[in-house]
């Protein structure tokens, strides 16, 4: 994969495609972690005296909220990068092409948000022209928007001469491409979380290549009924059994092993005041759920991650959000931590869970992109990563 390092950019414009899809609070940035992810490749290009142009998407705008405007990300920027970062006045079009031509060496330019742009989603060729516009090299580095076709991941990708990889999204694919392809041995899959449809194709890849899959979270639910045990109250969709079901039968003619949670804590709501009990087996009582993994199966589970050439992890195995019903999340982000072999975690909340936990820095790589992530891992081609050549 051709990236950055292969160009060069000196006084060129360079347009980077980044996620900074961060979460804001009072008008600030309350997360800079995907800021971070990106500094490597805005750094180098900086160095290289690149003419940098900065566009990401930021929440999902119908109109022109100014409240989901670039600004705070733009200062927090400044900030990390040490250099000026300008904000344009807005996406594409004339005065942001006047502001771009007029900026001084070595001030980055960030557009406003993209989404901003009703072209953005529809990946409308008159969009990705305009944004070609401001470029002499395209970069993406944008993982976790990779999975999506849009006119700033890439249409624009087509209308620019040189269109590459930054450093991030490089790191993301290779790490995730030698998961699949040429992992240490044995190799595990932890699954958990709430989105069991979304994740099911996941499962499947992973039952031709992994050494085993151990479930948790609401995604044990599923599995257990279609086992015949009862799960009360647990988050258990109609739409999941039968892929469950299916799964199950797969893995009994596989190399795989799939295992299930032998224990749960149980409460009586999703609450952090509810009723909360221990459960020694998988039947969950009428009205009650089941909001965590229990310390036996926390146990296997930590020995199985100990064992592990690979560990790969999406989806926490409980409402880890709430205390009282984090001890499984927590338990099995330490046994990674701990773990020898490489560790890679990929998901929204399953990366949050790792940071939460301060282990972090301690997993061989922290995946940026969710959805980006598990679309590989099914062997779907990312349209972000098809355009870049
Ligand atoms: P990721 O973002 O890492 O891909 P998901 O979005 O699939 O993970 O799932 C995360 C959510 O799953 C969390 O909000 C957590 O509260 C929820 N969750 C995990 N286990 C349970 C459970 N047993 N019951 C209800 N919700 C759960
Ligand atoms: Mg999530």
């Amino acid at each position: 994969m051709r990236t950055v390092a292969d160009v060069d950019v000196d006084g060129r414009r360079v347009l980077v495609r980044v996620d900074f899809n961060v979460p804001l609070e009072d008008g600030r940035v309350a997360d800079d972690a995907r800021i971070e992810a990106a500094l490597p490749t805005l750094r180098d290009l900086h160095g290289r005296g690149a003419r940098l142009t900065l566009a990401s998407h930021l929440g999902r705008p119908k109109d022109r909220e100014p409240e989901l405007s670039m600004r705070p990300v733009a200062e927090r920027l400044e900030e990390l990068l040490g250099a000026p970062v300008a904000l344009a006045p807005g996406v594409v079009g004339p005065e942001v092409e006047a502001t771009q031509a007029g900026l001084e060496p070595g001030v980055a330019l960030m557009l406003e948000n993209v989404r901003y742009e009703p072209g953005e989603t529809g990946n409308d060729p008159e969009l990705a022209r305009a944004l070609a516009r401001l470029a002499d090299v395209y970069v993406d580095d944008a993982f976790g928007a990779a999975h999506r076709a849009h006119a700033s991941t890439e249409g624009v990708a087509h209308h620019v001469e040189v269109a590459v990889a930054g450093y991030l999204l490089a790191r993301e694919v290779e790490t995730l491409t030698r998961l699949l392809e040429a992992p240490q041995r044995p190799l595990v899959a932890v699954l958990g979380g709430a989105k069991v449809t979304d994740k099911i194709g996941v499962i499947d890849r992973f039952l031709e290549t992994a050494d085993a899959i151990l479930i948790g979270g609401a995604m044990c639910f599923p599995f257990l009924r279609a086992q015949g045990h009862e799960t009360g109250a647990s988050l258990c969709a109609e739409e999941d059994r039968d892929p469950a079901r299916r799964a199950l039968e797969a893995a009994e003619g596989s190399a795989c092993r799939l295992e299930l949670p032998v224990d749960l804590t149980i409460a009586d709501a999703f609450d952090a005041g509810a009723r909360r009990r221990d459960l020694d087996g998988v039947d969950v009582p009428e009205g009650w759920m089941g909001l965590d993994v229990g310390p036996r199966t926390v146990e296997r589970y930590a020995d199985e991650v100990a064992a592990a050439g690979t560990v790969f992890w999406n989806g926490p195995m409980g409402a880890f959000e709430l205390e009282r019903f984090a001890a499984g999340t927590r338990a099995l982000a330490e046994a990674m931590a701990r773990a020898p072999g490489v560790t890679v975690v990929g998901g929204g909340d399953s990366a949050a869970a790792v940071r939460r936990f301060g282990v972090a820095e301690r997993m061989t790589h922290v995946s940026t992109g969710g959805g980006a992530a598990l679309e590989l891992i099914e062997g779907r081609t990312l349209p972000g990563l098809e355009a870049l050549r």
